[in-house]
């Protein structure tokens, strides 16, 4: 093994500070012993940081207090840290995927160090070292591109059934998009007491899929889908994940069928997923290592080739087969910009709700062996983007009945209860492209309970991302909105809400009136979310190529897959999909031996 250094300068300064000069004078660098507390902005509020010197050393990094995503932001919140004592320096990679948690642990503990005498100048060319591994051949029966939502459910299926299985994740961690999702998972447990009291059934789950999305689906898929989500449900509850009581409806749901886990945003997948994966032999999840090649012969897929952490190369050989679940594309700007044509632009100006590694690689890897694609063009927006990181975070909505969309002139402008695409391009007709959901106390009753990324109400008030008033006007001349045209707005929603009145803009959906203070709003604007497109799959999973013949040995489920959801996806419907179709992907590879 060499040992390499990521930037040379490190090592030309010293690897801890005791004893160097800062170059201008012979003044020696060290620190005022002590203890030192400093913030900085998370992604979600501030992380405090408590930092320990002594007068050569710096002795160690804390996290004090965060409101940072769990699972999400867990790896920033430890290695970070770790590694500022580790190298004495501050010159470490922010993690990637986390690199707002990453950002604000290293500038609070700059802060504190200034504070204690270090020269941070010096400290961030101190840069960490890593060992370069060597090339390996590995291999598995079923080998998995991407440890998501569908990758996850696609390995312990696999394994659950016998197979050896090796997932690789180019991310540090596994998740992907999945676990930045709202949460929301639509499964119609046929003649239950829930669907009796909903008046739901599989076959209404069917019907607003498709049409929902244009009647552009393959309905041999969606039949799928809705048959088997709430199968999916209890297997996952039997792997741990637990559910609230009850449904709810999500936005652009149209129903209330959406199953909330218990767990913040789509962690709970994860905690189930690799508890499983550790608690066995034989199922693995190698991190940091990007694929960037099908191994194909004669025809057949038989592995894949990838480059690890350290830029070593990674082969891996699969017995029965090789499964794609590498996420969708919505952070890849050129990609959207190639295929986009339902959206007046999706250029950088439209921020993504999605994490940074959704950059489409298995769209690439596919055509790479004359894979199909089927509806690229279909690429979903939400008018729910956070207007700094167009992230799903500070939303302080809790369910589409309860809350309404208002303009910067405080006027409402859509069915709020209606399909994303509409009320995203209504969205677009707005100043700005910019609105604010405005909800009362019905859901909030003391403002300290959460939404699904864990905040309260009352936190995004104090980080000034969410207003609150015990008065409509007061609360229009917080966000500086027209009063009476709030007050209009939302004396006309409560007149429909009580059916006084039909809905101007034909909402349906309604629970409690907005009566009840204090009020609350918080800004949103239109994100690209999800990509509907992507690589035409049977009921099996296999991928089928551009002559309409199956790929063998070559399965593909979750978001990189196209033509389930047509135009337009259902709210609550991905988190189904990944858990349908991941598990069928991972049967089938592991039984085509
Ligand atoms: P889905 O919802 O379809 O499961 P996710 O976004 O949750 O999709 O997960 C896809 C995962 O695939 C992500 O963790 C992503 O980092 C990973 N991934 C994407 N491209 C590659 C690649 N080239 N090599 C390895 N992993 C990849």
């Amino acid at each position: 093994m060499k040992k390499i250094s990521k930037l040379v300068l490190a090592l030309i300064l010293c690897v801890s500070l005791v004893g160097c000069t800062n170059g201008n004078d012979d003044t020696k660098i060290g620190y005022k012993a002590g203890t030192y507390v400093s913030s900085a902005k998370g992604m979600n509020g501030d992380v405090e940081v408590e930092v320990v010197v002594s007068d050569e050393k710096i002795e160690s990094v804390t996290i004090l207090s965060h409101n940072e995503t769990p699972n999400v932001s867990d790896l920033a919140l430890k290695q970070i840290p770790a590694k500022i004592v580790e190298f004495q320096g501050l010159g470490i990679d922010v993690i990637s995927g986390a690199t707002l948690t990453s950002d604000a642990v290293l500038l609070a503990t700059e802060q504190a160090l200034i504070e204690a005498g270090g020269d941070v100048e010096a400290l961030k060319l101190v840069n960490e070292t890593v060992e370069v591994k060597d090339d390996e051949t590995l291999s598995a029966d079923v080998v998995i591109i991407g440890a998501g939502g569908a990758g996850l459910a696609a390995a312990v299926t696999a394994h659950q059934n016998g197979s050896s299985v090796l997932v690789i994740e180019k991310m540090p961690k596994v998740g992907g998009n999945t676990i930045l999702a709202g949460g929301a998972l639509n499964a119609v447990d046929n003649d239950s007491e829930t669907a009796l009291a909903n008046d739901d059934s599989t076959e209404l789950h069917f019907t607003q899929t498709f049409e929902g999305g244009d009647k552009q689906g393959d309905e041999k898929l969606i039949q799928i889908l809705v048959d088997n989500a709430w199968d999916g449900v209890e297997w996952v509850k039997e792997l741990g994940m637990e559910f609230q009581e009850g449904t709810f409806t999500v936005l652009g749901g149209m129903w209330p069928r959406a199953h909330k886990p218990v767990e913040p945003v789509g962690t709970g997948f994860f905690t189930a997923y690799t508890n499983y994966i550790n608690a066995n032999e034989n199922i693995e999840v190698i991190l940091n290592t990007d694929v960037e090649e099908l191994i194909v012969e004669d025809g057949v897929v038989v592995g894949i080739k990838a480059i690890g952490e350290t830029g070593n190369n990674v082969t891996v050989n699969a017995n029965n087969g090789v499964i794609l679940a590498t996420g969708g594309f919505g952070n890849n700007v050129e990609m959207r910009e190639e295929f986009n044509t339902l959206w007046a632009t999706l250029d950088d100006s439209i921020l993504s709700t999605n994490h940074s590694g959704a950059t489409g690689d298995g769209i690439a890897l596919a055509q790479g062996v004359n894979a199909q694609l089927v509806q690229m063009e279909n690429i979903q927006l939400l008018p729910m983007g956070d207007p700094i990181t167009g992230s799903l975070s500070g939303n302080i909505e809790l369910d589409v009945e309860n809350r309404i969309f208002v303009n910067d002139q405080g006027n409402r402008f859509v069915d709020e209860g209606g399909r994303r695409d509409v009320m995203t391009s209504a969205l677009f007709e707005q100043s700005d492209a910019h609105m604010w959901i405005v909800l009362d106390s019905h859901g909030y009753p003391t403002g300290d309970e959460v939404n699904n990324f864990n905040e309260s109400a009352n936190q995004l008030v104090k980080e000034g991302r969410a207003f609150k008033a015990d008065t409509l006007e007061e609360l229009a001349a917080l966000i500086n909105v027209d009063p009476t045209n709030l007050v209009n707005s939302v004396n006309g929603f409560n007149q429909a809400v009580s059916g006084e009145t039909t809905d101007e803009f034909g909402r349906t959906l309604y629970d409690q009136p907005i009566n009840q203070g204090p009020y609350y709003a918080a800004p949103r604007i239109p994100t690209v979310h999800h990509t509907m497109g992507g690589v035409k799959i049977n009921t099996d999973a296999q991928v089928i190529d551009v002559d309409g013949n199956v790929i063998e040995n070559f399965y593909a489920a979750g978001e990189v897959t196209g033509g389930i959801h047509g135009a337009n996806r259902l709210g609550g419907n991905a988190l189904t999909d990944i858990l349908v179709f991941g598990r069928i992907a991972g049967i089938n590879a592991s039984n085509n031996q």
